[in-house]
């Protein structure tokens, strides 16, 4: 997922690259299902709807849409501004997922969270408590500058970091769609559930070596 070769129009939801149990106990196979297969479907045919009537629009790859939507005309750039993030968060949201496994032992992106948050037990408070200030839906992320400094930060329905300027390292979707199956209306529990399946590698990756 995230090919280049899927970053312009027609876009295709490509299966994840796990089985839908892969983060079960912490997010359980049914949740995993219907957020992939149904919920971010309808992302991807609504921006594809969104663009059918626009050659002009249809060599921008992702990104572009995402930059570009508020200079749109309405309500074409409401519509390019919600279902290109949502395309881009929920891709960046799975691939950021892996089986339950170790935290992190070292690595620049650990070195930098110590130094920032004061290390990786703070962070993942100071993170949780971003994603419980999410009022209704939205992500809470962890993102870099251009010059590596670390920042979380929440972002409302399917707004993302890179419009402003901001290079995505890691995301959990606070939406409750993601959660409710499980937690019902414990998102606390979500988060925490979240923290066990986060990808560090992948994260690592997107901090040395941002794609964008
Ligand atoms: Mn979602």
């Amino acid at each position: 997922m995230n090919s280049r070769k899927n970053d312009y129009y027609v876009f295709i939801n490509e299966p994840l690259p796990y089985p839908y149990d892969a983060m079960e106990p912490y997010i359980d196979a049914k949740t995993m299902q219907l957020h992939h297969d149904r919920h971010l479907q309808t992302y991807i045919d609504n921006l594809n709807s969104a663009l059918r009537d626009h050659p002009e629009l249809q060599k921008a790859s992702l990104e572009q849409l995402i930059r570009f939507a508020d200079r749109l005309p309405k309500p074409l750039g409401i519509q390019i501004r919600n279902n290109a993030g949502g395309v881009y968060n929920h891709r960046f949201f799975f691939a950021g997922l892996r089986s339950p496994g170790p935290e992190p032992s070292g690595g620049l992106l650990l070195q930098t969270l110590d130094e920032t948050f004061g290390g990786l037990e703070r962070f993942k408070t100071q993170f949780k408590a971003a994603a419980m200030s999410v009022f209704g839906s939205g992500y809470a992320w962890l993102a870099a500058d251009k010059t590596g400094r670390l920042k979380i930060l929440a972002t409302a329905n399917q707004d993302t970091p890179i419009t402003l300027g901001l290079f995505p390292i890691l995301t959990t979707d606070v939406w409750e769609h993601a959660y409710y199956l499980k937690h019902y209306n414990k998102r606390g529990d979500y988060i925490d559930d979240w923290f066990q399946v986060i990808d560090w590698n992948r994260a690592e990756r997107n901090y040395v070596s941002p794609a964008q």
